[in-house]
C-alpha cells in the first residue's frame, strides 16, 4: 500500500461535534438520560441532518454509537456512557446516574469534569458468577484498596478494532473477572480465548483518554491496531496471544503448533 492508499483519518473533532459531545454528556449527567432530537435542538440548535451527520462524525471516531438512519436518532452511547444496559453502572449517593460502556469506561469516567470533587462507585459483577464488584472513586482518583480490585478480560484484540469499528463492538470484549481462575471460567463459557490485565493496567491505559475528554474537546480517539498493542505491551500486558502465527512471539497454543 503506498502512501496515497492510506485513509488520512483528521486528528481533531470538527467544533460542531465537539460541542455536540459535551452537550450530550452533560445534559445525560444532569437528567440521567440522553438527550432525544428535540433536546439536541432546543440546546445546540442542531436540526435533524445536521445532529444526524455529527453522530456519523463521532461514530467514525469511536466517541458514540447512534442509530444515525432511524428518524429518532436514538443515541445508544456517548463514550463512557450507555443508554442500554450493560454491567457497569455508575452511582453517586446511591443513585443510579447511568450505565458505562464497558470494564475500559469503569476507568475512564473518572477523568469527566462533572465528577470532581465527588465521591461515587462504579458496580459492577464478575462476567463468570455476576458475584458483585465495586470500585470506589473521589474524582479521578480510585480509592479501592488494590487486593480489592478485579481484573479485566479481553477477548477481542486491537485488530478486530480499529478504523470504523462501532464502539459498542469494542465494548464487547472488555469484562471484569475476580481473578485468573474466573477469567478462565469464563472464557470457556463463551469459546473465546483471553488476555488478562490487572485493573491498574486497564486503569493506566484509559487515564489519556479519561484526562482529555470534555476537557481537550477538540481531541478525538483514532484507534490503530499496533498503536493499541505497543500500548497494552507497554503496560506489561502480555499479548502475545494478539500476534500474527507467523510472528517468532506469538503464543504457540494459539496457532495449534506444538510449542517450541
Ligand atoms: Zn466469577
Amino acid at each position: 500500500m503506498n502512501e496515497t492508499d492510506q485513509i488520512v483519518m483528521p486528528s481533531v473533532w470538527s467544533p460542531d461535534a465537539a460541542a455536540l459531545i459535551s452537550f450530550v454528556l452533560r445534559f445525560w449527567f444532569d437528567n440521567r438520560r440522553a438527550p432525544n432530537t428535540a433536546d439536541v435542538y432546543h440546546g445546540m440548535g442542531f436540526d435533524h441532518y445536521t445532529a444526524g451527520r455529527l453522530y456519523r462524525e463521532l461514530q467514525l471516531g469511536l466517541a458514540a454509537v447512534v442509530a444515525d438512519d432511524r428518524l429518532q436518532l436514538n443515541i445508544i452511547k456517548m463514550l463512557p456512557f450507555s443508554a442500554t444496559p450493560t454491567p457497569n453502572k455508575l452511582i453517586i449517593d446511591g443513585q443510579f446516574i447511568t450505565y458505562l460502556g464497558c470494564a475500559g469506561e469503569a476507568f475512564s469516567v473518572s477523568g469527566l469534569p462533572m465528577l470532581e470533587d465527588t465521591q461515587y462507585e462504579v458496580q459492577s459483577s464478575c462476567s463468570c458468577c455476576y458475584a458483585p464488584i465495586r470500585l470506589r472513586y473521589f474524582g479521578p482518583e480510585l480509592q479501592t484498596p488494590q487486593e480489592e480490585l478485579p481484573m479485566v478480560a479481553v477477548v477481542g484484540n486491537p485488530h478486530m478494532w480499529e478504523h470504523g469499528v462501532p464502539a459498542d463492538r469494542v465494548c464487547d470484549d472488555f469484562h471484569f473477572v475476580l481473578d485468573d481462575a474466573h477469567a478462565e471460567r469464563f472464557g470457556r463459557r463463551i469459546s473465546r480465548r483471553h488476555v488478562t490485565m490487572e485493573a491498574l493496567r486497564m486503569a493506566a491505559l484509559s487515564r489519556p483518554i479519561a484526562q482529555r475528554r470534555l476537557r481537550d474537546p477538540a481531541s478525538r480517539l483514532w484507534l490503530d491496531a499496533q498503536l493499541h498493542m505497543d500500548a497494552f505491551a507497554s503496560l506489561g500486558v502480555d499479548i502475545s496471544l494478539w500476534r500474527p502465527a507467523d510472528d517468532p512471539a506469538a503464543d504457540d497454543s494459539a496457532s495449534g503448533r506444538p510449542p517450541g
